[in-house]
């Protein structure tokens, strides 16, 4: 395949451009600091590009800001009022210090209770926090591997929750395995759904290929908007690189 890449300068925005055998544009906006790539066909001028990406400012910059906004949700302290995501909703921490049993406790639709021991510091806080997310996610992987094991007609041997630096989940396809991260649990339940049918759909196709999407896309049609959803935001303050195959590095497909 024919592949043009370049530059356009626009004001403050630099983006960058690849021209390939492609019947649409596409803009994508990428973490961690919004780097904007057009991908159009082959025959597409500057001009195009350049008028297609200004309609487009506005959603850039909605784009842009939620990257920097979630680099600064990666430092947590854990006190009142800090924002907590789970299942792809903001909550309010709220701190209750008293004699309790540790635990997390959603309090409607915006306050996240805490319950600790007033002798309990930020990384025990972190640890309580951690184990309602993944009492969480297991909750929902449960209910979720299984309606999509059905769609898909397969199973998977094993299902593991893993704290992962570098991916959303991973599939061993051999074992039948399927790990994933932890982070899923602040996602909505939209982009968990789609993490298990690409993790699924790994069991019956290695490789991200046409077959692959196919499969995802004959039980998930909008598949691509809960991936973007996904990868609007890249878990924790690691490292985060692009690359190796047969293991999921953003699930890019
Ligand atoms: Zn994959």
């Amino acid at each position: 395949m024919i592949t043009k890449t370049g530059k356009l300068v626009m004001a403050d925005l630099e983006v960058q451009t690849v021209r390939k055998n492609i019947k649409n544009i596409h803009i994508g906006v990428y973490p961690p600091n919004g780097r904007v790539r057009v991908a159009a066909p082959l025959r597409t001028t500057d001009e195009t590009i350049r008028l297609i990406v200004i309609s487009k400012i506005p959603w850039i910059r909605k784009q842009r800001d939620k990257f920097t906004r979630q680099e600064r949700e990666t430092h947590r302290e854990y006190v009142t009022g800090e924002s907590h995501y789970f299942m792809g909703r903001r909550y309010l921490l709220n701190i209750v210090q008293g004699s309790y049993r540790a635990s997390v406790q959603l309090n409607g639709m915006k306050r996240m209770d805490m319950y600790v021991s007033p002798h309990l510091n930020n990384e025990d806080r972190a640890r309580i926090m951690e184990r309602f997310y993944r009492i969480e996610l297991n909750r929902s992987l449960d209910s979720l591997v299984q309606k999509w094991e059905g769609k898909l007609g397969v199973h998977a041997n094993e299902v593991r929750i893993k704290k992962m630096k570098t991916k959303w989940g991973s599939a061993n396809i051999k074992a039948k395995r399927i790990w994933f991260n932890l982070e899923l649990a602040k996602k909505s339940p939209n982009c968990i759904s789609y993490v298990v049918v690409h993790e699924l759909a790994h069991l019956i196709e290695k490789n991200h290929n046409k077959r692959f999407k196919g499969i995802i896309e004959s039980v998930m049609p909008q598949w691509r908007q809960y991936r973007d959803e996904l990868n609007s935001f890249i878990p924790g303050d690691e490292d985060w690189n692009y690359g190796t195959e047969n293991i999921e590095r953003f699930l890019k497909l």
